[in-house]
C-alpha cells in the first residue's frame, strides 16, 4: 500500500509534488512545503500537506 502526501496550494490549485510517506517524514514534508510554497504563503495562500 502506498501512502502518498501532496503539497498543494488551495488558491492556485497547484501541486508542488506528491511524496511517499515511507520516504518523507512529516518534518521533511514541512521543509519541502516551506521551500516550494513560501512565495504562495507570502501572498496569503494556504499551502497544505494533504
Ligand atoms: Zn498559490
Amino acid at each position: 500500500m502506498m501512502d502518498l502526501r501532496e503539497i498543494f496550494c488551495n488558491q492556485c490549485k497547484k501541486s508542488f509534488g506528491v511524496y511517499n510517506e515511507k520516504f518523507f517524514s512529516e518534518k521533511n514534508l514541512e521543509k519541502l512545503k516551506n521551500r516550494y510554497g513560501s512565495l504562495h504563503e507570502f501572498y496569503g495562500h494556504d499551502v497544505i500537506i494533504r
